[in-house]
């Protein structure tokens, strides 16, 4: 039997310094999340359908223009979305693909869809950029329409396969500010000894006008973006449990 090259919808690539993992990255958007994060900066990329049609070579190719300039800037390449978990076979292939090259590799996943990574393509990931929405169950789901608990076991599992973790942490006013939720997230993740570090994210509006482009209403429209308070009161939660934080 013989099968056709892997294929996938991407929305973009782009190339990025200092938020998708370490140096500058190629950064792939790949179209597609189960997810509806109220703060959601990216809402053009959730829809499969919306996102064209490309191959794995085609991506590599483009990647391949890169090379030396993420190479040379101990960069790499970043996965990312929407939720590269929705489409395993492309985000795996890509992966695979970027190991072969001797490129370093990120994903950054909520994830929600952890199931669906095998241990094959984890074993080609070198850090997993992990968003942890809320560590409130009810919270959680208002804010992502989702479950927690997929997270966590995902969480658990890349723990127990020694992957390299940096937790990212967007910091709401009103949704992810409640101090014990994060303690108890803290404490999570202090009992990991695979996470290297907390990225704390700043909510922001940048994404207003994609929302308004697609005709989509923003609901954090009026939410203000954190004040350096509690964006520090935040950053020394997540310290007093001996993590390292950004
Ligand atoms: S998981 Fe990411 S892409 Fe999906 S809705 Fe949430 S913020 Fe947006």
């Amino acid at each position: 039997m013989t099968t056709g090259p892997v294929t996938g919808r991407i929305h973009s690539w782009d190339l990025s310094t200092g938020v998708d993992g370490p140096g500058t990255r190629f950064v792939l958007f790949v179209s597609g999340c189960p997810l509806r994060c109220l703060y959601c900066a990216n809402p053009d990329t959730w829809h499969m359908r919306d996102g064209r049609r490309a191959t794995v070579d085609e991506v590599m190719a483009e990647i391949d223009k890169y090379r030396a300039f993420i190479t040379t800037a101990g960069g790499g390449v970043t996965l990312t979305g929407g939720e590269p978990l929705l489409q395993p076979a492309l985000t795996g292939a890509v992966l695979r693909r970027c190991k072969e090259a001797g490129l370093h590799t990120a994903l950054d996943t909520s994830g929600f869809l952890g199931a669906r990574a095998t241990d094959e393509l984890l074993a080609d990931t070198d850090l997993v950029l992990l968003d942890i929405k809320s560590f409130d169950v009810t919270t959680h789901r208002k804010l992502t329409g989702g479950e927690l608990g997929p997270t966590l076991n995902f969480a658990t599992r890349l723990d127990r396969l020694g992957k390299r973790m940096w937790v990212r942490y967007v910091l709401v006013p009103g949704w992810t500010d409640d101090p014990e939720a994060i303690d108890g997230l803290a404490a999570f993740l202090a009992g990991l000894g695979s996470v290297e570090r907390i990225d704390i994210l700043p909510f922001h509006k940048l994404g207003a006008a994609k929302y308004d482009a697609l005709n989509v209403p923003f609901p954090l429209r009026d939410t203000p973006a954190p004040d350096a308070a509690l964006v520090d009161r935040v950053r020394g939660q997540f310290r007093e449990h001996g993590l390292v934080v950004h």
